[in-house]
């Protein structure tokens, strides 16, 4: 069998969609598995709805999401000639013929039929007109688009990798137009023009292009080349079986990352939307390149689910590396407004990867592990004022100032450390830690809640640990002055 070639075509009209996301995945698994290669190409055609600044936001979203490209990019827009050429030959061989029809006369036309109930097709009469009248319409300054001459009886046949086998009556096929009278090609014409002079051997794209097949398989036919093997990937719907949209939510990518979203997760989610390995649901990436076929996708709609991505998502936060996550979780510490860029930077990696460590089990994204982490990170402290009412209390006094001066010179600011040392210190008082463990945390984080006391102080380092303390001795001197 000849080398596998795919392609995605994303047209630059909005940012990259969760729902073309999974279909260039399973064009890049297919590719894969196939060892074979996955070409991107950018259908840029519309220059009415194009918007050239998505093109870069478009791939940053595929390389984020690490389904890099092989061949590529390529610009439909800076592919007219070829287009061209292609229509050219079809004229000359009998295939397309010209028509002067305005879009005017068109619309007038095709309203009439619609009001006597008639369908509203093309009525060919330029298909045969004669060289007198092409003379007429060109003395008249028209310029003419290229129409497609489309069979009038028969079937034709799409023989779908996931959707089996699709019948469409051909009479129901218009004489469409291939080129347009200023030149441009028109989609359909354009996509099968790039699909065989970039050799491509499957064409897997949503099935919201299905109709669109048909109209393509009749180029094929004019322009005599083999017919690809075609794989319409269901749609991804919303939880009420509506097309998944913003008011649903998140559904570019871009989105996703900015909330925190690993791509792992992302791409694992989208990889089972439609797929399926027996009950299998996390998958690695080359477990998924090993195991995807395109014959297990199911023909019926995916349906998004949130909380399964966010499962993942868990999973993946839990299962990483904290180091990784952890640089990724810097990012978002000044996304959300919780440090400067520069403050951000300084924070050692380790720092991160412990923080990322203590709060996973409870974190689901990066969003949730930044705002968890930024009160152990921030160099000033906002209390809680019920937290200092309620733990903050003149008989706290001396055993905070005793805990100050004992871990003055503990010899490792480590958990372990600080946890053996306050407790051989509270022993001495008569104490145990629970007499003291809350005033401390309100204390150093200024909270009621967190992370392991000991943790948060191997985290905020001695120097935070000695000054807070003390900073929360001279409020309780303070607030017993007061009363
Ligand atoms: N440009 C089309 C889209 O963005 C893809 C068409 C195709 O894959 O043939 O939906």
């Amino acid at each position: 069998m000849a080398e596998v070639r795919v392609r995605f075509a994303p047209s630059p009209t909005g940012e990259l969609h969760v729902g073309s996301a999974r279909t260039t995945l399973f064009n890049w698994l297919f590719a894969k598995h196939q060892r074979g290669t996955y070409i991107l190409r950018f259908e840029d055609t519309d220059t009415e709805r194009n918007r050239p600044e998505l093109v870069e936001p478009i791939m940053e979203s595929y390389r984020w999401l690490g389904l890099l490209w092989d061949e590529g990019p390529y610009f439909q827009s800076q592919r007219f000639e070829l287009y061209r050429q292609h229509a050219q030959k079809l004229l000359e061989q009998g295939h397309a013929y010209k028509c002067y029809c305005t879009p005017e006369e068109l619309e007038a036309r095709r309203k009439e039929a619609m009001a006597a109930k008639r369908n509203p097709r093309y009525d060919r009469r330029c298909r045969d007109l004669t060289p007198e009248q092409e003379q007429a319409f060109i003395k008249e300054g028209r310029k003419p688009a290229l129409r497609i001459k489309a069979p009038s009886t028969g079937v034709t046949v799409v023989d779908d990798l996931i959707r089996g086998r699709v019948e469409f009556d051909s009479t129901d096929l218009d004489d469409f137009i291939i080129q347009r009278g200023d030149g441009r090609p028109t989609y359909n014409f354009a996509v099968v023009v790039d699909d065989v002079l970039m050799k491509i051997t499957h064409v897997i794209r949503a099935d919201e292009h299905l109709n669109n097949t048909p109209k393509q398989i009749l180029i094929y036919r004019a322009l005599n080349y083999p017919l690809p093997v075609f794989a319409h990937v269901p749609m991804v719907l919303a939880k009420d079986r509506s097309k998944l949209s913003k008011r649903h939510g998140s559904t570019a990518v871009s989105e996703f990352q900015d909330r925190g979203i690993l791509p792992e997760a992302l791409v694992n989610y989208l990889a089972r939307l439609g797929w399926s390995h027996g009950d299998q649901e996390i998958f690695t990436i080359d477990e998924l390149i090993q195991h995807f076929a395109l014959e297990q996708v199911h023909p019926s709609a995916a349906i998004f689910d949130e909380e399964k991505l966010l499962w993942l998502n868990h999973h993946y936060i839990k299962s990483g590396d904290p180091k990784k996550i952890g640089e990724q979780v810097r990012a978002f510490l000044v996304k959300r407004g919780h440090m400067s860029e520069s403050d951000a930077q300084a924070v050692p990696s380790e720092t991160l990867a412990k923080i990322v460590d203590f709060f996973k089990e409870r974190n689901r994204t990066l969003v949730e592990l930044a705002d968890s982490a930024s009160y152990l990170l921030k160099d000033s402290i906002s209390y809680d004022p019920e937290g200092v009412k309620k733990f903050l209390t003149p008989d706290k006094f001396p055993l905070l100032e005793g805990l100050a001066i004992a871990f003055s010179d503990v010899p490792e600011f480590k958990t372990a450390t600080l946890d053996h040392v306050a407790r051989g210190y509270l022993e001495t008082k008569g104490k145990t830690l629970k007499d003291v463990a809350q005033s401390c945390r309100v204390a150093i984080t200024g909270r009621t809640t967190g992370a392991g006391l000991f943790e948060t102080m191997e985290i905020l380092g001695r120097d935070k640990v000695i000054t807070r303390l003390r900073q929360a001795n001279t409020l309780i001197s303070q607030a017993s002055r007061e009363n």
